[in-house]
């Protein structure tokens, strides 16, 4: 049947990743050739407003392509980057390259003064020296306002308050940057960070999204996150949003932005219908 037929493919990739595993070397040459080599790509999803599905930004989503192919998922290799450094210089890359992208649209009329770009950032990354030059120097080579640059970063590298990380992103948001808690909901983390860090967007996980209608803790969860972000000032945007009823909900519960297939899977920069 249709479904071994899955399986069998499936466990075939499996053994391929297992094979690759045990070659973790030969992944990080890889990858770090690929970093040089023009291997990595930016793909853009749309993030729309929900009261009119009008994109008012897009987030940068990295592929890593080879002859063609996608070689790699990134959470596959954004974790292989995190535990080898290269995720500086891939980060940098990224940065650079959606700083540039948002400039390109801007300067073309194909978007306003206030249309964003949201960039994941690893915690490594919030350890980089060098984060802050790296995001005014494509901030000004683009001619964007850093407050169209949103930094997504996840609750797992936020931590407790008065730690140096406390200060990069201060520093970091001081100069205008707006930070973003991504996959909200998800980390083993506690909520009293919300009281003295920076950020100016809350995520909405899509394990939560995708059980708003069907589970009634998924729906009160949504709800309550909603109204935290707003009693705290911060816009909500809500991930993985996959149909009209989803979306719906979302409207009536007031929530601010939404992302996912229903209104715009992630695609190359050309592609993005940005209306
Ligand atoms: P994320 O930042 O939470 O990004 C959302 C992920 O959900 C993306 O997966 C996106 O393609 C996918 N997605 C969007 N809409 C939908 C939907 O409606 N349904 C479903 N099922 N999925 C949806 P992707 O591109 O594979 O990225 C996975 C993760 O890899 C990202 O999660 C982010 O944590 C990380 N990542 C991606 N690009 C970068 C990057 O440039 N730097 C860093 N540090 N991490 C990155
Ligand atoms: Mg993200
Ligand atoms: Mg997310
Ligand atoms: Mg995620």
């Amino acid at each position: 049947s249709s479904k071994d037929l899955g399986r069998n493919r499936m466990s075939r990739f499996e053994s391929l990743l297992g094979e690759k595993a045990s070659s973790r070397f030969h992944m990080e040459q890889a990858l770090r050739v690929g970093i040089g080599g023009g291997e990595l790509l930016l793909e853009y999803q749309t993030v729309s407003r929900t009261s009119d599905q009008a994109a008012v930004g897009v987030e940068a989503l990295v592929r890593w392509h080879r002859d063609g192919l996608v070689h790699a998922p990134p959470n596959d290799f954004i974790p292989l980057a995190e535990s080898t450094g290269l995720i500086i210089p891939l980060g940098r890359w990224v940065i650079s390259e959606a700083v540039t992208q948002l400039g390109a649209w801007r300067h073309a009329g194909v978007v306003g003064a206030d249309f964003t770009m949201a960039i994941n950032l690893s915690p490594v990354q919030l350890s980089d020296s060098e984060l802050l030059r790296t995001l005014d120097a494509a901030c000004d080579s683009a001619e964007v306002s850093k407050s169209s640059v949103i930094l997504e970063i996840t609750e797992s590298s936020l931590v407790s308050e008065g730690s140096p990380m406390t200060d990069v992103l201060n520093s970091i948001s001081g100069a205008g940057y707006v930070f973003s808690i991504d996959d909200f909901g998800t980390g083993h983390s506690s909520l009293s960070y919300l009281r003295y860090l920076p950020t100016g967007q809350i995520k909405i996980d899509r394990s939560f999204v995708s059980g708003l209608l069907t589970n009634p803790r998924d729906a009160a969860l949504v709800a309550a996150v909603i109204g935290l972000a707003h009693d705290f000032g911060m816009i909500c945007v809500a991930e993985g949003v996959e149909t009209s009823a989803q979306l719906e909900a979302l409207q009536r519960l007031g929530c601010d932005l939404a992302q996912g297939f229903l209104l715009g899977a992630p695609v190359s920069a050309a592609d993005v219908r940005i209306t």
